[in-house]
């Protein structure tokens, strides 16, 4: 077959003789596979992958990126299985024909979720883990667009919308600028035909008119360079159509020489200095025209002198633009990230420029000059591959719907599923990647569709935690089971308030009416409310004390008021009675118990009561059995303050005799204390029972007074 020996022999002429084989072995293999298969147009198939694999060739592609383009259609279109190649042309090959036959999916979730385009194009350029996917399929879409015209007109307008949508941007990215021009034409071409048409015109007659002018400044530029000792070549060659298109719509159309441009490529940097100084001196530079991007090179790294000079004629002068650059830009400009892959030339053509060199000098150059702008970018993908060869980090797969979800690279359906819907992940019982079902801890590849299999109040698994790859996963895991034994904590940290709560007197229901002191706790430790503070108690993160000490101290300052309040309200009792200190203070309100009336001496506390002050009860009272424990505050006899007067009484039994009550008053009598009262009478046992109220000025002094009432023969007891 001719064609067949032309690419060979071209193989053998530029990769060497030791590649021939190679590529005879794939041309032959799928001449083989494809036999008999026809394309639209009546083709035999196998002319459209050695189209790609001349055009790969043209573009200075590597041997397995020109193996690759034979072969790309034989997984999708043919019997061949993926092992099938693997075993023939190695890992390498298969690789790049699996990832290329995943753009089919591409295109299909493109119609069907539109609104997913960019998140499309990174997974084009993930498919595979090698740039070599994108330069392989973009070949072959350049071969289908070259070929369109064969096809019907609603077939050419979908065909060439696709490529507008993802294969012309893939091209950009990638910095395959004459890919990008010559496809983005040909879009042009099929979407808006009649505008083609014009600019075409445009760009045809302005040429003829201008032919003459054109060849001149070539011929001057060649001159200069001479002139100046430099080595340089010159390209002059019209500009792309769509990229005219846009010009004329966004500026308006300026002039004849607009639709050439003029490129010097010289060796050295210094060299492209030297000729725009040079140009500078021929022609008259348009101020403001001259654009370094060199020493400041654009976003996406494109490097060239800019220049706008005048070409004198007798109007006055036609402005035309030229670019300066050397050869390492230039190699750059054209492929961009295909220079990456570009092959050593060999031998004797060993002077040509080597596009890995290119591409090597380009890193230095960005990690010198735009360390910053790489630095700023991490995100943007180009500058990824310029970095690494190719998206390293990250994967990208699809759901069932073919919406597109971006997971670490390494993922498993349990991070897919996380990444979707934190319900999902726990809910996980098994998944399905591309309609097979696989176990739970499968690595995912970019363009997997996987389907999550689920289980109703189905729960993660702990060991999960180790196998899940994305950090959201793991910490949605993790937050399960925080949560899950969170319900235990609430308990557990309920329970002990409540215990301690009531060991220091009080009921934890009613210490947390304050919802003031609440809110205060809640705050000061980072909780978002009182199950919060339950499940931080219950786990330990917090004590007791610390959440029940503001609760309590709060109620012992209201109950403080309170007294104040008491205080300033009773005008039963005395003021100015200094006789007793409650908790440190001598001047509250306060009365004595009349159930078991107090005095000096006794051991005593308080009891604020609501609004009435203070109750001084002794210590032994029963009283006090029936009364909130809260509202007891300590308190002592002032020393200082000794000369009152006290009421006190008591209860005496005795022998129910006729002059026994007379002897009690005499001893009481004797004792000079005053009596307040004496009331007697008698029990059914036929015992007497005689109540005695007295004014004291001290513990002692009633007491010895009882000593003295007990030693009356017929008193039995004496009860205070
Ligand atoms: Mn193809």
């Amino acid at each position: 077959m001719l064609i067949e020996n032309e690419l060979l022999n071209n193989i053998e002429n530029i990769y060497g003789k030791e590649n021939r084989e190679l590529v005879e072995k794939a041309f032959n293999f799928a001449s083989e596979k494809h036999k008999g298969q026809l394309r639209d147009n009546g083709e035999e198939y196998i002319n459209h992958p050695y189209r790609v694999a001349k055009i790969l060739v043209e573009t200075k592609a590597d041997v397995p990126s020109v193996v690759s383009g034979l072969l790309h259609d034989v997984l999708e279109d043919t019997d061949c299985t993926e092992q099938e190649l693997k075993s023939n042309f190695g890992e390498v090959v298969s690789n790049i024909c699996v990832g290329a036959s995943k753009v089919e999916l591409i295109k299909e979730a493109r119609l069907k979720n539109p609104d997913e385009l960019e998140n499309l194009r990174k997974m084009f350029l993930a498919l595979g883990k090698d740039a070599r996917v994108a330069f392989v399929k973009l070949a072959d879409r350049l071969d289908n667009m070259q070929t369109l015209d064969k096809k019907d007109r609603e077939k050419q307008i979908k065909i060439a919308q696709e490529t507008l949508d993802i294969y012309v941007p893939i091209a950009e990215r990638l910095g395959m600028n004459k890919f990008k021009h010559t496809m983005e034409d040909l879009c042009f071409k099929y979407i808006f035909p009649d505008e083609y048409a014009e600019v075409n015109k445009y760009l045809d007659e302005n040429y003829k008119k201008s032919e003459n002018i054109i060849i001149d400044i070539r011929q001057k530029i060649e001159n200069l360079a001479k002139e100046y000792g430099i080595d340089a070549r010159i390209q002059s060659r019209i500009k792309s159509s769509f990229g005219v298109f846009k010009k004329t719509r966004s500026k308006g159309r300026a002039n004849v020489l607009d639709v050439i441009a003029h490129r010097i490529i010289v060796k050295e940097v210094k060299d492209c200095y030297t000729m725009l100084g040079a140009v500078h001196n021929l022609w008259q530079p348009v101020e403001g025209r001259i654009k370094d991007y060199i020493a400041m090179p654009k976003k996406n790294l494109y490097m060239s002198l800019h220049t706008t000079v005048i070409y004198p004629t007798e109007n006055g002068g036609i402005p035309f633009e030229i670019q300066i650059r050397t050869e390492e830009m230039h190699i750059y400009c054209e492929y961009g990230m295909a220079a990456h892959w570009m092959y050593k030339e060999h031998g004797s053509k060993a002077n040509k420029v080597d596009g890995n060199n290119a591409i090597f000098n380009m890193k230095k150059k960005i990690s010198e000059s735009t360390d910053k702008v790489v630095q700023e970018n991490e995100s943007d993908e180009f500058l990824q591959i310029i970095k690494t060869g190719f998206y390293d980090n990250k994967i990208f797969v699809f759901t069932p719907n073919y919406n597109v979800v971006e997971l670490p690279e390494g993922s498993i359906p349990l991070d897919f599923a996380y990444a979707v819907h934190t319900g999902l992940g726990n809910r996980c019982v098994g998944a399905k990647v591309n309609d097979k079902m696989v176990p739970i801890n499968t690595t995912l590849n970019t363009a997997d569709i996987v389907e999550i299999l689920t289980q109703q109040g189905k729960g993660p698994s702990r060991d999960w935690i180790k196998i899940c790859k994305s950090r959201a996963a793991i910490t949605k895991i993790k937050n399960y089971f925080k949560k899950e034994k969170r319900e235990e904590n609430i308990k557990i940290g309920k329970d002990i308030l409540e215990e301690q709560a009531r060991r220091k007197g009080y009921q934890l229901p009613k210490l947390l009416e304050d919802k003031e002191t609440l809110t205060e706790v809640a705050v000061k430790y980072h909780l978002l409310g009182l199950e919060e503070i339950y499940a931080a108690v219950g786990y330990g993160g917090i004590t007791a004390s610390q959440v029940l000490g503001k609760f309590i101290s709060k109620q012992q300052k209201l109950q403080k008021e309170e007294k104040k309040v008491a205080l300033s309200n009773d005008n039963t009792t005395k003021s100015g009675d200094t006789s007793v200190i409650i908790d440190g203070h001598d001047d509250l309100l306060k009365k004595v118990a009349r159930c078991c009336n107090p005095i000096p001496g006794d051991d005593i506390v308080g009891y604020v009561s609501r609004g009435r002050g203070v109750t001084i009860h002794r210590r032994d009272c029963a009283t006090l059995n029936n009364l909130e424990s809260g509202r007891i505050v300590e308190t002592t006899w002032n020393k200082n303050i000794l000369s009152e007067v006290y009421n006190s009484n008591f209860k005496i039994i005795a022998k129910n005799s006729s002059g026994v009550l007379n002897k009690i008053s005499m001893k009481i009598a004797d004792n000079k204390v005053d009596i307040t009262f004496i009331k007697g009478e008698v029990t059914k046992t036929g015992d007497a029972v005689i109540n005695v109220g007295v004014k004291v000025k001290s513990r002692q002094e009633l007491l010895d007074l009882l000593n003295k009432i007990k030693s009356i023969p017929e008193v039995y007891d004496v009860i205070r």
